[in-house]
């Protein structure tokens, strides 16, 4: 029998049949370790009955457990020249389907509705590249792809940034954007050694679960995530401060910045770092009809 492709043996077997060279630009380390992938497997609590999205499956070390698990797999990869590697490497996995494409381009809403009609959920398992974590996670909540939860590896600084509580130094517009559709916890922190290259930094499994209802009612999420962010601009600042120098006009405004402060019931001294999710959500549906533009 094969051994698994994410051990240390198979993996250079596999590199050096297809002539493969790492690009460092597309985030590509490679997981060697079999006994983090049943922990990420777990993690993800998939069974027969679920359809998995899988972002950049490199050269099949998270694809084939899930492929062992999962009723159909369908995975995203950007590059090229790792489609006759999977091609070979996942022949055995029948349930899986290879999509050459970057997947901040991609139509994730028809692809599920393609490929994973006859699933009873939709899970989210990868590996993902440093450099665009946030923005495909992003993708994910912001365009309301209907998925049930997201088991995601990422650099461990992005995972505290993520699940972060109010008053923290790692709260922040990222913490306030994720939480707003997701429960978010770090299943486990996994150190450098498991990957092919190892990377500089710590890495950790995230769990997301979508929040059965929106911890607030807000009249445009995008104008919250513009508030939020516009409220750490610079961290040592005041509410009030930040928000004149990012709502549009801002510095003429302080008397209408003022007013929302007072309607949401948030002292202008305090800093960004100290709101909930909800202040910022009553804040920026009493600062929406100055300062949205109709957003
Ligand atoms: N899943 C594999 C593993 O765990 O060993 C590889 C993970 S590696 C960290 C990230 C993978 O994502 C690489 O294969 C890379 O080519 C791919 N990738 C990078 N950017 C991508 C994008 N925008 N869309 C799809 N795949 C991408």
């Amino acid at each position: 029998m094969r051994k698994d492709i994410a051990t240390p043996v198979r993996t250079k077997e596999i590199l050096e049949k297809h002539g493969f060279s790492f690009k460092k630009s597309l985030g590509q380390n490679f997981l060697i370790d079999p006994n983090i992938l049943t922990n990420i497997i777990s993690a993800a609590g998939i069974s027969r009955n679920s359809g998995v999205i899988e972002i950049g499956p490199g050269i099949g070390a998270l694809t084939e457990p899930i492929a062992r698990a999962a009723g159909k797999v369908t995975a995203f990869e950007i590059d090229g020249r790792l489609l006759p590697v999977l091609e070979d490497t996942l022949s055995p996995y029948p349930n899986v389907t290879v999509i050459h494409q970057d997947v901040l381009e991609a139509d994730l809403k028809a692809t599920i509705a393609e490929q994973m009609a006859d699933m009873d959920e939709v899970v989210v398992v990868a590996n993902l590249p440093y450099y665009v974590t946030t923005p495909i996670i992003m993708k994910f909540l912001m365009d309301n792809v209907p998925i049930d939860r997201m088991v995601i590896m990422m650099q461990r600084e992005v995972a505290d940034r993520i699940t972060a509580s109010p008053g923290t130094k790692a709260y922040g517009s990222l913490s306030i954007a994720i939480q707003y559709y997701m429960d978010a916890e770090v299943a486990m922190i996994v150190p450098k050694t498991v990957f092919m290259p190892q990377p500089n930094v710590e890495s950790a499994v995230l769990r997301l679960s979508r929040k059965p209802e929106p911890p607030a009612d807000v009249i445009s999420e995008d104008f919250l995530f513009t508030v939020a962010r516009g409220s750490f601009v610079q961290r040592r600042k005041t509410i009030l401060n930040n928000l004149q120098a990012s709502l549009p006009n801002g510095k003429a405004k302080k008397e209408e910045i003022l007013e929302a402060l007072s309607a949401a019931g948030i002292d202008p001294s305090r800093r960004g770092e100290t709101l909930s999710i909800q202040e910022f959500a009553a804040l920026s549906n009493a600062l929406y009809g100055t300062f949205s533009g109709g957003k």
